[in-house]
């Protein structure tokens, strides 16, 4: 899920170049066939049976999420109809890849190609799988899905438009449009795929603690919003760690009413755990059953332990954020920022 990327898409300014500098000049070409990345893009019906099979995405969706996503309170139906119309619904926006379309997003996937073989080789040897939504759909967020990157048409649109105007004044191998959003969700990928290497990043690195399971309840199940590249919120964090006391769980809800926004009614919480009978942790409700919670960027410390402070509401995200600027190196401070030391020491490893 990239939150704040999609409203750079909306007002246009997601496209911007970057200093050319930054990855050089280099013209890909094909006489090192182990250099060229691989790329595909799913046709509008294999990419309805991606969306709907695979993983137990839609299975695990509350009312209000199923709300949001379809913008519509859908009355009268039961949460399995609801379930199956959320799935309707991505598979009806489902859109080709036009050879324009194509030819940009190869692109970019080329001229990042040096840097990763270079910074990130786990990057390098993993294809680039792309699926086009219309922007209806989730929130018109860019995120993934299994092995595919799933694109709004806002995305692709502008980076068509970009690769189009660049190659015709003659500056597309100095381009850096669509790097840091295809290197942040290839990361949700990786993390899918690679689980095992990224664990320790989340719990040496950043400091969480894996719960044994998803702590349940009711309330949780009809607000909580899924994170497609986040959906395990087992990830504990122990406020000593930032000067503060008790344990909180970073989670994404959603409030009550009819139709609630995506994502403009996301909200970011930290709810309260206290430790149980069993040596593991669990929500703290109030008298009426609703976990106690606060708005995790209220929770003192907290963003300021991270690298950076967007989307730090799962581990994912705050790898697919703070690896995307160490690969790319597009923050002048990068270097200086808490916790990076010991990211590019894990990285120089762990994207090997
Ligand atoms: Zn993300």
């Amino acid at each position: 899920m990239n939150v704040s990327r999609r409203h750079l898409l909306q007002a246009g300014a997601a496209v911007a170049v970057l200093p050319a500098a930054r990855l050089g000049a280099t013209t890909i070409t094909v006489a090192m066939p182990a250099t060229v990345p691989r790329v595909a893009f799913l046709s509008p019906d294999q990419a309805r049976d991606a969306l709907a099979h695979g993983d137990a995405y839609y299975a695990g969706m509350g009312l209000q999420e199923i709300r949001a996503r379809v913008g519509s309170a859908l009355p009268g139906l039961s949460l399995v109809d609801a379930r199956a119309a959320a799935r309707d619904f991505d598979a009806a926006a489902v859109l080709p890849f036009s050879d324009d379309a194509r030819a940009a997003l190869r692109g970019i996937a080329e001229r990042l190609q040096p840097l990763l073989l270079s910074r990130a080789p786990l990057y390098a040897r993993t294809e680039w799988s792309f699926i086009q939504l219309d922007d209806r759909a989730e929130g018109g967020m860019p995120h993934t899905r299994g092995r595919h990157i799933v694109l709004p048409k806002a995305a692709v649109e502008a980076w068509t438009k970009k690769h189009r105007d660049l190659l015709a004044a003659g500056k597309l191998a100095q381009a850096s449009f669509g790097n840091s959003l295809l290197v942040h969700e290839q990361t949700h990928v990786l993390e899918r795929f690679h689980g095992d290497r990224f664990e320790p990043l989340f719990t040496q690195v950043f400091g969480f603690t894996r719960l044994p399971a998803i702590p349940q309840s009711a309330w949780l199940a009809a607000h909580r919003c899924t994170n497609p590249d986040g959906p395990d919120v087992v990830w504990a964090f122990d406020l000593a760690r930032v000067g503060g006391s008790g344990w909180i769980l970073p989670d994404v809800v959603l409030p009550d009413g009819d139709t609630p926004r995506m994502p403009e009614d996301f909200e970011s919480v930290a709810i309260e755990l206290a430790p149980d009978a069993d040596g593991g942790h669990r929500i703290v409700v109030d008298a009426d059953g609703v976990p106690r919670r606060r708005p995790l960027d209220k929770v003192p410390g907290y963003d300021a332990w991270f690298p950076f402070p967007d989307e730090d509401f799962h581990p994912n995200e705050i790898a697919a954020v703070a690896l995307s600027h160490w690969i790319l190196r597009d923050v002048p401070d990068l270097d200086k920022r808490p916790l990076m030391p010991a990211i590019a020491d894990w990285a120089t490893a762990g994207l090997a």
